[in-house]
């Protein structure tokens, strides 16, 4: 064998124990005690996880007229650094562009910059897409996703999306949605902003929970309806999170996903107040997402969502824009703040310290959270998430013992601030491999762009199915 890492601590969704893993020609080909191959790591007193899987991602993306401060390459560094070797990018089709179109074109985007393994779900825009559904399996996409949200731009209507979901059910694709109601939500920034309503916080009011829940409701009958498989990305609220209950009780095909930052922010941050001169009362526009953030109340749902099984992944929505060049074009009306946080760097972190530390959540869950469920639902099973023999030897020995500080001075993403700035995190990555490959260790990258492979990814039934068997 190429390389063995012995006396760590292997950790699965299915469990943990303490194994030797051997690697050979970028994937895992032995587990057990007392292996040996040309080179030794020692993990004593580490965990070894799958790498990270970062399923909701926007890198390099155009979003409400601005561009992401982060590419492909500066997102995979902060990935890299923070234990996650493969994501899942969003493909936004310009108006009129068909879905395989759109396909080449991210593909020939990330391909030369490319650090860690990358995948794409497409973006439904117009009725002239499902024509193509058929088509993306044997490209490797195995999801799509609607938004009920941002009307005028790439929000689409209910017929639209129960055709959508309809027409992805027969051809083996996973829909995901964005679940809010686009159309009061424009009806309430419009009144407020009549009013002069325009700081950051009026953000948050214009999108209350109701609005999510609602439309997660809506999402929810139409799969039901259809007996079609559905994914609610970033549930940010107490009454989201109901209805994801509800239909998970009543046997819908249904996965939920959150992201850090509802985890630990909540609309108080909207009103920060800064020490930027001249921008002090503008602090909360770094906060802005959609959904919002919410109360300190969803917050506790969510963290018990995650606990009892209601919520599957933790992705990151990862969509950054600087604070000083890109969200103060909102400085005058909140509406126009480009939407979007970082966490591709602090995902694998701050769910492990505030989790696993500090709340009892189960290594295996966040292992499940972070890897499998992302892997299972996204048609990597097989391959990724996964410590076993036959997978990608994609291993991250995680130090539960990393001690840092996170900060703008000291992160790898390309953006003029942290949103998490000063918390002070018990956990982290010491070595990353991709695909047999060590990219980084001790704080040191060695990896070249054009690295990452694409990941073509199978129908979410090849899952069930392989589920339902064993
Ligand atoms: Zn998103």
């Amino acid at each position: 064998m190429d390389v063995v890492i012995k006396n760590g601590i292997l950790v699965n969704a299915a469990g943990k124990t303490e194994m030797d893993i051997g690697v050979e020609a970028g994937k895992i080909v032995a587990l057990g005690k007392n292996l040996s191959g040309r080179k030794t790591i020692d993990a004593s007193g580490k965990y070894l996880i799958p790498g990270g899987i970062d399923v909701h991602t926007h890198l390099e993306t155009v979003f409400g007229g601005s561009q992401t401060a982060d590419d492909f390459f500066s997102g995979h560094l902060g990935a890299i650094a923070g234990g996650t070797t493969s994501h899942i990018n969003f493909c936004f089709p310009d108006p009129g562009q068909s879905l395989l179109a759109t396909l080449a074109n991210w593909q020939q985007k990330v391909r030369s910059k490319s650090l860690i393994d990358y995948g794409f779900h497409l973006v439904i825009r117009e009725e002239s897409h499902l024509e193509e559904l058929p088509m993306l399996l044997e490209k490797g996409v195995s999801s799509i996703k609607c938004f009920l949200a941002y009307k005028d731009t790439v929000q689409i209507d209910e017929e639209l999306f129960f055709k959508t979901v309809e027409k992805a059910k027969e051809h083996g694709l996973l829909t995901m949605v964005h679940a809010e109601n686009g159309n009061i939500i424009d009806y309430l920034v419009k009144k407020a902003l009549a009013k002069e309503l325009i700081s950051p916080i009026f953000h948050a009011r214009t999108r209350p929970p109701e609005l999510e829940s609602q439309s997660i409701h809506f999402a929810a009958s139409v799969a039901s309806m259809l007996h079609a498989p559905l994914y609610i990305v970033h549930v940010s609220s107490t009454k989201g999170l109901e209805e994801i209950r509800r239909a998970k009780e009543r046997g819908t095909n249904l996965w939920a996903e959150t992201c850090p930052q509802y985890l630990f922010f909540t609309e108080a941050d909207l009103e920060r107040k800064g020490h930027t001169p001249g921008l002090e009362h503008f602090e909360g526009a770094k906060w802005i997402c959609s959904p919002p953030l919410r109360k300190q109340e969803d917050q506790i749902a969510l963290w018990e969502g995650l606990l009892l099984g209601l919520i599957d992944v933790v992705s990151t929505d990862h969509c950054s824009f600087h604070f000083l060049s890109q969200k103060t074009r909102g400085l005058s009306d909140f509406s126009k703040i480009p939407n979007g946080v970082p966490g591709i760097e602090e995902r694998m972190a701050l769910l492990f310290h505030y989790g696993c530390n500090q709340r009892n959540l189960p290594m295996e869950k966040f292992v499940s959270l972070t890897a499998e469920m992302p892997a299972f639902l996204f048609g990597l099973e097989g391959k990724k998430g996964r410590l076993a023999e036959g997978y990608d030897a994609d291993i991250v020995l995680w130090d539960p013992n990393k001690r840092r500080i996170l900060s703008v001075g000291s992160h790898h993403i390309q953006l003029d601030y942290n949103l998490y700035e000063g918390f002070t995190i018990k956990g982290g990555a010491e070595m990353v491999m991709l695909r047999g490959n060590i990219i980084y260790a001790n704080g040191q990258f060695s990896v070249e762009q054009g690295n990452g492979k694409y990941l073509f990814r199978s129908s979410y039934k090849h899952s069930l199915n392989h589920d339902a068997k064993s």
